[in-house]
């Protein structure tokens, strides 16, 4: 059983500066529930798309597992450490002026959940870590390809031997490498003893309070696919050690992961809008306008942001897609559509889907309701009851880069203005 939890995903242009995170809940709720989280800063592409891969390419078959992929989303969008400092050292002391007071807070009861028994925090780091020097990227002020643990061990805790555990991680990755030079190692922080940054950390907090804690670093000199692909090893060694079960839904190779991160980025989901490989710039897009944006996608990496007046639809730190908003009063008078395709007999098709045609499609009348067939016709009367061919739209109003996707929209018909109901989109395939 998969259960997602959406916990503060919709994204308000008003609370930007404050950020919200998702909370991903896979398996079954239990009291050995491991915490994965990603993008505490938000230039470390590694972690947070690893930690939302995970959520996302992942089924736990037994036990229980949280995923936050984007603790700092304000910043992931920006791609920026932080906007507002780094938020890795906000959680020793924080003023209650600082911006991010809140989800810090929320990320520390998070934490201190009672089942939460093991976190788990994915970081991106320069270089490579060397016990000695070896040169520039090399060397022991480095800090990529690394287990990190704040101590040997925390007593009297599940999961406390730290040092036994991350050493077993390490030797799992050190059996995976892609070069010999990627070489994973151990690094001791020794916290308590006095790293005054460190002690500011998310890992330490989850320390003091008696939470076994790792953090797992991909170097930033390697690709992303290529970070992702040694996070997973990691996070998957955590997972075994914990007694967690999962299912993964593609190879575990760095080609495979590259795969399944393209893959994730082609289709978005939001709302009433889909978008497949869309294009870089769209043209209108009916946006509500009674103040609520809805516009809330399934996937954590993805938000929307305005530019003055063209709104920008984010993945990570990617701009996927721009376009500029028309806004509509919106309708849920129907939820499906009938529509045949290849002259074939009439079907209903649920809002928000893509369907596929080989040569046309016509959508069938339906009484107040208004078809608008983007790239088709110019005036707003119905288009409905047309049999339409890939050659009868315009190309240039395609979803996406190949040119063989189009968006058919439906408007509630009123006296005054229409009201947007929503759209599926038709791909011409061969
Ligand atoms: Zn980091």
């Amino acid at each position: 059983m998969r259960k997602i939890i959406a916990f503060l995903t919709i994204f308000i242009f008003a609370s930007y500066a404050y950020g919200e995170f998702s909370l991903i809940k896979l398996g079954i709720d239990n009291n050995n529930t491991v915490l994965v989280t990603g993008g505490i800063q938000g230039d470390e592409p590694g972690g947070f798309m690893s930690a939302n891969l995970l959520a996302r390419g992942y089924e736990i078959i037994s036990g229980s597992l949280y995923v936050v992929p984007n603790l700092n989303m304000p910043s992931i969008i920006k791609k920026s450490r932080g906007i507002n400092g780094d938020m890795n050292r906000k959680f020793d002391t924080l003023s209650d002026k600082d911006p991010e007071k809140d989800i810090v807070e929320q990320i520390k009861s998070l934490v201190l959940q009672p089942n939460i028994t093991m976190l788990i925090n994915l970081h991106d780091g320069s270089g490579f870590y060397r016990p000695k020097y070896i040169n520039k990227m090399m060397n022991p002020n480095r800090w990529g390809n690394i287990a990190i643990i704040d101590q040997a061990t925390l007593p009297n805790v599940i999961y406390g031997d730290l040092e036994v555990t991350a050493n077993k991680v390490v030797k799992e990755l050190n059996k995976h490498l892609l070069d010999p030079k990627h070489k994973y190692h151990l690094r001791n922080t020794h916290t308590a003893k006095g790293d005054k940054e460190m002690l500011k950390s998310l890992s330490y907090f989850a320390i003091k309070n008696g939470k076994a804690a790792y953090a797992n670093e991909a170097s930033k000199t390697l690709p992303v696919h290529e970070r992702v692909y040694y996070h997973l090893i990691a996070v998957e060694e955590y997972l075994k050690l914990a007694g967690i079960e999962f299912k993964r839904k593609f190879e575990l190779t760095p080609q495979g992961v590259k795969k399944a991160l393209d893959e994730d980025l082609s289709v978005l989901v939001c709302g009433k809008f889909m978008f497949y490989s869309p294009k870089s710039r769209l043209g209108y897009i009916p946006l509500s306008n009674d103040g609520e944006l809805e516009f809330d996608c399934d996937n954590a990496l993805v938000a929307l942001t305005k530019n003055k007046d063209e709104y920008n639809i984010h993945y990570g730190n990617k701009i996927v897609t721009r376009f500029t908003p028309q806004f509509f009063e919106y309708s849920n008078l129907i939820n499906e559509i009938e529509i045949r395709i290849d002259e074939g007999e009439p079907k209903f098709v649920i809002l928000g889907q893509k369907i596929s045609a080989k040569n046309s499609f016509e959508i069938i009348k339906r009484d107040g309701v208004r078809t608008n067939i983007i790239g088709y016709g110019t005036t707003p009367v119905d288009e409905s009851g047309i049999k339409i061919s890939k050659d009868m739209i315009k190309s240039r109003f395609s979803m996406d880069k190949d040119e063989s996707i189009y968006r058919v929209e439906f408007y509630e018909e009123t006296d005054s203005k229409d009201k947007f109901i929503g759209m599926i989109l038709v791909e011409f395939v061969k």
